[in-house]
């Protein structure tokens, strides 16, 4: 990489040690050219896909709305917030595997959805409800008996 201080390109690593719990990798590099000495940090970039929703506009992923649209559904629904949160990372790591840059809102609901009827069938109902408004009742209740077969 260059030099921030006088832009050659001729720069070598002189030091290297994992930082942050292992997470980044701090380096010491020196110029060859003016040698200056600088630190660069490396992380794995972990970035949430922007989702794409049905009338084709984008938003970024918001953690916050998905939080609330899981809370709704399991509203009441005898389910510990260490589950609902493990939801949520699970949910958050399968959508960043896809390794996508955006993904259809579809796929995100498909996912929880996916998480939740694990977790609380009832919540799981409401959900689905929600986000892929069965048709008609008789849809609704194939859902259910569907349920009633695992
Ligand atoms: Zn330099």
């Amino acid at each position: 990489m260059f030099c921030p201080f006088c832009r050659a390109d001729d720069t070598k690593v002189i030091d290297s040690r994992l930082v942050a719990d292992g997470s980044q990798v701090k380096r010491r590099r020196e110029c060859g050219a003016c040698h200056e000495r600088f630190t660069t940090f490396e992380a794995a970039e972990l970035v949430m896909p922007r989702i794409v929703k049905r009338d084709g506009s984008r938003e970024p992923y918001n953690e916050a709305k998905l939080r609330s649209g899981v809370m709704r559904a399991l509203e009441k629904r005898p389910v510990p917030t260490e589950q609902i949160e493990s939801l949520i990372s699970k949910v958050e790591s399968l959508l960043r595997a896809t390794g996508e840059r955006e993904v259809p809102s579809q796929l995100l609901g498909t996912l929880i959805m996916d998480e939740l009827v694990k977790l609380d069938k009832v919540a799981y109902v409401r959900f689905a409800s929600v986000y892929r408004s069965f048709k008609d009742i008789r849809e609704f209740g194939e859902e259910i008996a569907r349920l009633g077969d695992n």
